[in-house]
């Protein structure tokens, strides 16, 4: 059975088939809620029903909690419509004729550049020129159906060449494969399904100074970002905030020291929050977010970009909306979320 969603205020309506989630349905529809992870693990899709009934899945207490779910609120990757709906969203403007799409990929090349990270260069078919928007992400899609996204790391280019920089996660479904031994370890030319391109954390146009803020591999959507600012010739002030644990997390640090140089008002802090007397850090120390805070401590003019650890991603929005007057609506964010999280 099929129901009808009305998404206010735009009035727009779209048709939800039986098993379909609200979002999932929208986006079939070209209609973009906001979104991020797709597996109830992150907030981004949160929103208010306004009426009808539906079952709003699982998700932890504190992605959503029991008081908001009494005022109506869901996250719509989760919901299934019972009835006809009327929610509330604030719609994604984005190219109706860019469509998510299930294709082969091919592994082109496989380059360590720490214990831990591997850039990983992928083909996706020349047939059709792969568009998307800098900041969004793909899912491989496992042999046995699970999903595990990565953030392309470079804008979109005529070689449908893609760039993804990978963590490590020991015991993991999918990086052991990637980062495994001689015989089980991701080979170049091995052919992997990806649907993409998917979420809607993306440079928004904007006269406000761009702070972007990343943790770990964090940095891939937003070297993406930075790439497609210099390739366009988009002026506006770029600050980058970068953290990681050891130095070795800061894994293309010349690359970011180098647009220092090559970008016209840009300016890189790494911040390392464990350094080891071995490192020798004589850069900044502590939470990648707090050393925003202390050189902006207004951000009310502002616009964030925000990537990596949850963690992070949450004491960042709290924190910059809180106490530095960042409005809500200037926080852009994708959270590293593993499917764990949503359990
Ligand atoms: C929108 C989006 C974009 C993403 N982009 C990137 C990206 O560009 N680069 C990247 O490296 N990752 C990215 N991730 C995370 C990535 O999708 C995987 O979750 C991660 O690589 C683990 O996959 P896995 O199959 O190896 O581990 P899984 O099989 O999912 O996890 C195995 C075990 O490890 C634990 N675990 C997983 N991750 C962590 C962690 N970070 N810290 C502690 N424990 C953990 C899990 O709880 C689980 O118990 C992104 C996630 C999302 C939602």
């Amino acid at each position: 059975m099929s129901f009808k969603v009305t998404v206010l205020p735009s009035q727009h309506e779209f048709t939800v088939d039986d098993g379909q989630s609200v979002l999932d349905a929208a986006l079939a529809a070209g209609i973009v809620l906001p979104y991020s992870c797709r597996n109830g693990a992150c907030s981004t899709c949160k929103g208010k029903v306004v009426s009808g009934e539906y079952e709003a899945g699982g998700a932890p207490a504190q992605i959503i909690s029991q008081e908001e779910r009494d005022q109506g609120y869901t996250l719509f990757c989760q919901a299934r419509p019972l009835s006809d709906m009327t929610i509330e969203a604030h719609e994604v403007r984005m190219a109706s004729d860019i469509q998510i799409r299930k294709m082969p990929s091919r592994v082109m090349s496989l380059d360590k550049l720490a214990d831990d990270i591997m850039v990983v260069k992928l083909q996706l078919p020349a047939s059709d020129p792969f568009r998307y928007y800098p900041g969004q992400y793909l899912d491989f899609i496992l042999k046995d159906g699970r999903h595990r996204s990565y953030s392309m790391a470079t804008p979109p280019n005529e070689s449908n060449l893609v760039e993804l920089h990978i963590r490590h996660t020991p015991g993991g479904a999918f990086t052991d494969h990637v980062f495994g031994t001689a015989a089980t370890q991701m080979k170049v030319r091995e052919i992997l399904r990806v649907e993409a391109p998917l979420g809607s954390f993306f440079l928004r146009e904007s006269d406000r100074p761009a702070i972007f803020l990343a943790s770990g591999t964090g940095f891939a959507p937003i070297k993406a970002m930075i790439e497609h600012m210099a390739a366009s010739g988009d002026r506006r002030p770029v600050r980058l905030y970068w953290g990681g644990r050891r130095p070795a997390d800061l894994y293309m640090d010349a690359l970011a020291r180098g647009w220092e140089s090559s970008l016209s008002d840009f300016k890189y802090v790494p911040v390392v929050s464990e350094a080891t007397p071995e490192d020798n850090w004589r850069g900044r120390g502590g939470f990648v977010h707090r050393a925003v805070m202390e050189d902006i401590p207004d951000l009310s003019g502002h616009q964030v970009y925000a990537c990596g650890a949850p963690i992070m991603v949450d004491n960042a929005r709290r924190d910059f909306i809180d106490v530095c007057g960042l409005p809500e609506s200037e926080f852009y964010a994708d959270a590293f979320t593993t499917a764990a999280d949503a359990a």
